[in-house]
């Protein structure tokens, strides 16, 4: 074949396969556009998970008439002039999101600038443009996209459900809304509003996204190095979600999804927060323009650093500067801080609670020394050592997280508590689902949770589903869910949290995971949530019982997400250790 040119149509559908790989990018591009036309009200519609129709209102400044076709002409922009792709300062600058979008539906622009005396409205259809006619309507643009991704099949098929498009679309409105709390945002999903919010500040934006219960425990975060500075909010340790998706990073007013920000929070809460969960995150970031590239991604979600290194450590250093005050230490409830030096490199040692009085004294004695709060002694009797336990009978617990045990032969055995008992509580689960139904535990008062709609719809979705997982859920209104039942084996989790993070888990993954995966993923996290947390104190009954139910139980090695529960170091470990072995 020779060689030759593709026509327009062919060259704007394959950008489109590029920059609106699903609804959420179109609501993206239009609403940012929206911004950079100075709007201070923006209203979003979404209609069919946005494969039906998305509706973009702001009351920005306008396209002139005259300039409607070209708005929607490739490579046609008001923003970027040729010497300035160093300096980029609105969100839009490639002239690529109109085009691409009336290449892969059916695009109506409908604007007036202050000046004119009515609207105009041009329609790009599958890549063929209608001539302009004039319109009513009021100062500002009316952007709607319908049947998207009709002209491009093989793209409509990587969708999923509407359920879920519709979910991905309004966390990019979320995400935009806290770019630019300055700017009121409306969102309507399906006829049911979403949200309506007033122009706000940083503090009130994150709190009516995040919702007033969580934004409250928020830690504020501010640090500024030369010119590059970082400010925000971020959780506290002992609060986390299932999935990464409250996580929002501003780059100079820019929202991003930007690999190295992304990994430089979890650095920063490494060890401080169990695996598989995430803090929430609203920061900003402001970077002198020429040190940031945004031209490296057809979504400019992704960004290139000057000087990575510098970003990535400004997050962590003040990250873990705000995780380290003591507001964070007083939300974890087994944190103490001992004054000595000595102490706080090395945890104290904690005796068994029912040691002999000799040592008890010598104990109590040394803790008066050291100016501590006094122990907590409980009168109870350590179990009777039995030589025939693989896990030994326990001895104390350290950090209030793990469970010290001797067995018969003389091996220290070390249980991390929280992924035993998930263990073990995902495995009575699996159990009594597979014998028909997780039995469910009725609530004396039923839970109302106040949720997004769109979780709000995956929850009822699965509503049936998730029933035979022992958690009942009903429609509430709009804006919330009531849990009316919770399986027994979680009879004392919060029903609230328990409906977030299964909301969380069902939104989680980005391609169609089948309902049946998302389930099973369910009930892991249902597991975690009965679980003893590490922190917690437990008494000698409570370890003793965890390790003989782990004795009897296959698989309790390891717990759900595949990390060891028990470690051993024999005579012979120590002794290498201690370099007494040969
Ligand atoms: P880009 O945003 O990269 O310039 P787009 O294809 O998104 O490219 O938009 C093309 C042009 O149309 C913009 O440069 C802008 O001049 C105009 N435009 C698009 N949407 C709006 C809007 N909501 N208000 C005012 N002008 C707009
Ligand atoms: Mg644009």
């Amino acid at each position: 074949m020779p060689i030759r040119r593709l026509d327009p149509t062919t060259i704007n559908r394959i950008a489109a396969g590029e920059v609106i790989e699903r609804p959420a990018a179109a609501v993206k591009e239009l609403v940012e556009n929206a911004l950079d036309a100075g709007a201070r009200r923006i209203g979003v519609t979404i209609e069919g998970g946005g494969i039906g129709r998305i509706e973009v209102t702001d009351d920005g400044h306008g396209i002139p008439e005259a300039e409607l076709k070209l708005a929607i002409e490739r490579h046609a922009t008001s923003k970027l002039t040729d010497e300035a792709l160093v300096r980029i300062a609105t969100l839009g600058f490639r002239g690529e999101a109109l085009p691409s979008i009336g290449a892969a539906g059916r695009l109506t622009v409908t604007s007036r600038p202050a000046g004119q005396d009515s609207a105009a409205r041009i329609v790009v259809d599958g890549g063929a443009v209608r001539e302009v006619e004039p319109v009513a309507g009021p100062v500002g643009t009316c952007v709607t996209v319908e049947d998207l991704f009709h002209a491009t099949p093989a793209r409509r098929k990587f969708l999923r459900s509407a359920g879920a498009e519709a979910g991905a679309c309004a966390d990019a409105v979320r995400h935009l809304a806290l770019a630019a709390p300055a700017v009121g945002f409306s969102l309507t999903i399906d006829g049911a509003a979403s949200f309506d919010l007033p122009p706000q500040d940083r503090r009130e934006r994150v709190a009516a996204i995040y919702g007033r219960a969580d934004a409250e425990k928020l830690l504020e975060i501010e640090a500024v190095r030369e010119e590059v500075a970082l400010r925000g909010f971020i959780s506290p340790a002992s609060l986390t979600r299932a999935a990464a998706r409250h996580q929002h990073m501003v780059v100079n007013g820019r929202p991003v999804r930007d690999p190295l920000l992304r990994m430089a929070l979890r650095l920063a809460y490494r060890e401080r927060i169990p695996a598989g969960r995430h803090p929430l995150a609203a920061l900003w970031l402001e970077i002198p323009a020429e040190m940031l590239d945004v031209n490296v991604h057809p979504a400019k979600a992704e960004l290139r650093f000057a000087t990575p290194d510098a970003v990535r450590s400004l997050m962590i250093g003040a990250v873990q500067r705000a995780l380290a005050t003591p507001a964070d230490l007083a939300a974890a409830p087994s944190v103490s801080m001992p004054r000595t030096s000595w102490a706080a490199s090395s945890p104290m040692p904690r005796y068994p609670q029912a040691e002999s009085r000799a040592a008890r004294g010598f104990a109590e004695a040394e803790l008066r020394g050291l100016d501590l709060p006094p122990a907590r002694v409980a009168p109870e009797v350590l179990p009777e050592s039995r030589p025939d336990y693989p896990l030994g009978t326990p001895i104390a617990q350290v950090f209030d997280t793990y469970i010290l045990a001797q067995s018969g032969d003389g091996t220290l055995v070390l249980v991390d508590q929280h992924a035993a008992h998930e263990r073990l509580t995902e495995i009575r689960l699996r159990a009594e689902r597979d014998s028909g139904a997780i039995p469910a535990q009725a609530l004396l008062a039923p839970s109302v949770v106040e949720l997004p709609a769109e979780d709000i719809a995956r929850l009822l979705g699965a509503a049936e589903r998730l029933a035979g997982l022992g958690l009942e859920i009903e429609a509430f209104g709009p804006g919330a869910v009531l849990v009316r039942a919770v399986p027994a084996a979680l009879a004392k989790a919060d029903p609230a949290a328990l409906a977030r993070d299964v909301a969380d888990t069902l939104a989680e993954s980005g391609t169609a995971t089948a309902l049946e995966a998302k389930l099973d993923a369910v009930l892991i996290r249902m597991a975690c949530h009965r679980s003893v947390r590490a922190g917690r104190r437990l008494a000698f009954a409570e370890m003793e019982a965890l390790l003989r139910a782990m004795e009897t139980t296959p698989l309790a090695q390891t717990c759900p997400h595949g990390r060891p529960t028990v470690l051993r170091l024999s005579r012979g470990d120590l002794e290498r250790m201690f370099g007494r072995a040969g």
